[in-house]
């Protein structure tokens, strides 16, 4: 059953071929086989997932059944979910118990999807590796010796690993691209604004967006359509109709222009990475598409951009947890003063504390103008490269990641090269563009992304492309033994 598309399960289920609640207990039977190894989920919600599995097994016997109705999936745990626990992969929320649902998951429940648990992720969602989380790395399901990617990592594992039929992850710089490319899975960071932010734990505001992570490009058009569409409660969600993403994916693709991102290709990208790449494009042609190179000549800017205004925005944004309205407190404070910093210096780990450091430096008087407004400056540069490119073509094209996963430990005392990581994926948050990240041909065994990039509100294109290649290759079908 964990090989079937969300298009088989919900035509099975409607046909009473199996119900909810054994679609569920297999799913929960492959996390206590498989789970203890990976660690991909920090929450199982068992009793509430069968209880939900019940409630939609009679959802669809009364005819009121949706394409997602009786569905299990795992939620990142950086999602607000009503009574259980929403850690955000630190020990500053270990004890926090969300007393509502982010919209992502009010969506995703109403369309009669059950939750199986909640996915492990970097602190605060910072890292590509999961290694920064208070509950321990995710192990890579191709091999338990490497990192998932992160920061999405247990959610791109458990998908790896077919713990569930879909999960969801968030993307600031990078997050659901680089470990579904690192773990083989497809995922989609969509348009800034598109997916509802509200109940999803700040990291960087004006960068961070959720999406679907998925088995293929199929099954992550039916997520993004359930989880998409305007939400009067985050003031940056886009007031615009949300299209039909599974209807599209069968859109006529002759003649589209395929820009192949020079840069993307130069130098940093390994022989095994770029022939895997030239395959997938090899095998796109054949789709009708036209292929020409295209330059986004700025794009070596966006990681230094990067790393100004993810961090300034998360030293704001984290200034809420402060050990006196909710998370972990420290015992027996003297003062207030005392109560800040120990609750803060016991509570988030150290790439956290970097990072506050760092954007607090950024936007201190006398540094914002040369740091915190310049990134701003910047970013506008970078949006412009793509602005220009998408004069020539309607969608780009280059690797999701640099290199296949790598070592658990390898890069954790190398922050920089950690950072480099999304050397390929961080761009397109600075524009707010679409991208996503599905399975290329494997190198030296170990999963490879090929990474697509649309225009602002292109994700049904993104899909029906990546969709199309599926139909006519089988890499997004591979899996770890
Ligand atoms: N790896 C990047 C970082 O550490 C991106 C993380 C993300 O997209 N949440 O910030």
């Amino acid at each position: 059953m964990h090989f079937k598309s969300i298009a088989e399960l919900s035509a099975g289920l409607q046909a009473g071929d199996f119900s909810s609640v054994e679609l569920t207990q297999h799913f929960l039977d492959r996390i206590e086989r498989f789970d203890g190894e990976l660690n991909a989920l920090v929450t199982l919600t068992k009793d509430q997932a069968l209880a939900q599995a019940e409630a939609a097994d009679a959802r669809i016997r009364s005819g009121d059944a949706g394409p997602l109705t009786g569905i299990p999936i795992l939620h990142k745990d950086i999602f607000c979910t009503e009574g259980v626990k929403t850690s955000c992969g630190s020990r500053m929320l270990d004890n926090f118990i969300s007393p509502y649902d982010a919209t992502v998951v009010t969506r995703l429940k109403d369309a009669g999807v059950v939750m199986l648990g909640k996915t492990n992720m970097d602190e605060f969602a910072m890292g590509s590796s999961n290694e920064t989380s208070f509950y321990g790395p995710v192990k890579n399901p191709w091999d338990t010796e490497r990192v998932p990617g992160g920061s999405s990592g247990g959610s791109a594992a458990g998908m790896a690993a077919r713990l569930g039929v879909a999960a969801t992850g968030t993307d600031t710089g990078g997050s659901i691209r680089q470990p579904a490319a690192l773990c083989g899975i497809t995922g989609l960071k969509p348009t800034y604004g598109r997916v509802s932010r509200y109940g999803m734990i700040a990291f960087a505001s004006s960068l961070d967006q959720a999406g679907p992570m998925t088995r293929s490009a199929e099954d992550a058009a039916y997520l993004l359509a359930a989880m998409a569409g305007f939400d009067e409660r985050d003031s940056t969600s886009v007031d615009r109709p949300v299209d039909d993403y599974v209807g599209q994916l069968n859109q006529p693709l002759e003649g589209l222009r395929v820009g192949i991102v020079k840069e993307f290709f130069g130098e940093g990208l390994n022989a095994g990475m770029s022939a895997s790449m030239q395959t997938a494009i090899d095998e796109l042609k054949k789709l009708g598409v036209e292929t020409v190179e295209v330059s986004l000549p700025n794009s070596h800017y966006s990681v230094p951009a990067y790393y100004v205004v993810a961090p300034a925005e998360c030293s704001s944004n984290l200034s809420r947890f402060d050990g006196v309205r909710f998370g972990h407190r420290c015992d027996d404070p003297q003062d207030l003063e005392d109560l800040y910093k120990r609750s803060r210096g016991e509570g988030f780990g150290a790439e956290v504390k970097r990072r506050i450091m760092i954007g607090t430096y950024a936007l201190s008087a006398g540094y914002y103008d040369a740091y915190y407004l310049k990134a701003q400056q910047v970013r506008q540069v970078i949006a412009g490269d793509f602005r220009k490119a998408f004069e020539s073509v309607d969608v780009l094209l280059g690797p999701a990641s640099p290199e296949t996963a790598f070592r658990i430990g390898e890069k954790s005392d190398d922050p920089v090269s950690m950072y480099l990581s999304d050397i390929y994926t961080i761009a397109v948050n600075l524009a707010g563009l679409p991208a996503m990240s599905l399975p290329a041909p494997l190198v030296d065994g170990l999963p490879a992304g090929l990474q697509l990039f649309g225009n602002y509100f292109e994700e049904g294109r993104l899909l029906a492309l990546a969709h199309q290649l599926q139909q006519i290759t089988d890499w997004h079908q591979q899996t770890p033994s």
